[in-house]
């Protein structure tokens, strides 16, 4: 194994350059921060936090945390959903007065299903330079190791609450051929489940990425239909944090389609459309709703 006291010069002289870099005064510094392994932190940042005159974070018990492992200690501005407005107009004031600022939420990227979204509006909008330091998401780390083969996703975070607006977000979400990137907390997993599971096809594969970059994580990929008792299978499944990604609806090739026309004008000649949809979903292995509708226009004369 490579000792870490073989590298480490490595890091230090690049640590060094880093911190030569341009690093402007009367900056927003929009900071990442790891999601669960405090190893996942870049030089860059570190180099930021160490600069920064102050550090606008969600949660001053976790930030100072965070910067105690890095041998770091900052004076901290609390920024958080209920504050963001009002806390802007302070960050601006100190901007406007020379400083730098970083912003960082209680893991991974700000403003990514977490605060920071208007203070980063507000301070563009004073005319203002913000400057992104990339690293941890929660979102790209699940799609990386999912192996789902697409190169679209859609980034849907956290569901609502409620049952209602949960159905209609979700209805209007099943003809997305984008992979569906969910965030959810550990007491809504379940509910969370049963709701794609009345929403979407059995056969679209799941992927649960649990807990990552931490001492148990897990990916897991199944169909739809196993999800439910792939959760049930451990209680640990209850507890952690999730990422929840679902396959997109798939796309009908060119050779789909003429096959389902060619089918269907066949049945069509024979039957009603109901029964000419049903048959020609049997025959194709193609969605009978879809199949139904092509029916329709087929029978419309043009
Ligand atoms: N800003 C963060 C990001 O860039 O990913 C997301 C913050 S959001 C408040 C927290 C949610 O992100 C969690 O409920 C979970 O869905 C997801 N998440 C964060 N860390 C995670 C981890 N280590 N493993 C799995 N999901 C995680």
């Amino acid at each position: 194994m490579t000792s870490p006291i073989s590298y480490a010069p490595s890091l230090l002289s690049l640590m060094q350059e880093v911190s030569q870099q341009v690093f402007p005064l009367s900056t927003l510094y929009v900071v990442a921060t790891p999601i669960g392994n405090a190893g996942d932190i870049t030089l860059r940042a570190i180099n930021v936090l160490a600069m920064a005159d102050a550090v606008a974070c969600e949660d001053t018990r976790n930030t100072t945390h965070l910067l105690a492992r890095y041998g770091l200690s900052k004076e901290l501005i609390p920024a958080h959903e209920h504050n963001e407005r009002e806390v802007a107009e302070k960050l601006i004031a100190r901007l406007q007065s020379g400083q730098r600022i970083a912003l960082v939420s209680d893991a991974g990227t700000p403003a990514i299903s977490d605060p920071g979204a208007r203070i980063v509006d507000a301070v563009r909008h004073a005319g203002l330079r913000v400057m992104p330091l990339p690293g941890a998401s929660a979102a790209v780390t699940a799609l990386s190791a999912s192996g789902l083969v697409n190169d679209r996703f859609y980034f849907v975070g956290f569901l609502p609450a409620k049952a209602k607006q949960r159905e209609s977000l979700l209805a209007t979400l099943t003809k997305t051929t984008a992979t569906l990137v969910l965030y959810e907390a550990p007491h809504r997993i379940t509910e969370t489940v049963d709701a794609l599971a009345s929403a979407f096809e059995p056969t679209r594969q799941i992927v649960f990425a649990r807990e990552l970059t931490k001492l148990f994580e897990e990916v897991h990929r199944c169909p739809l239909s196993e999800a439910r008792a792939w959760l049930a299978a451990d209680a640990n499944r209850q507890k952690g944090e999730y990422v929840v990604l679902l396959e997109g609806a798939a796309v009908a090739s060119d050779h789909d389609e003429a096959e389902a026309d060619r089918v269907l004008s066949i049945l069509l000649a024979e039957c009603p459309v109901r029964q000419a949809s049903a048959l020609a979903a049997q025959i194709t292995g193609q969605k009978k709703n879809a199949l139904y509708e092509r029916a329709l226009r087929l029978k419309t004369p043009t």
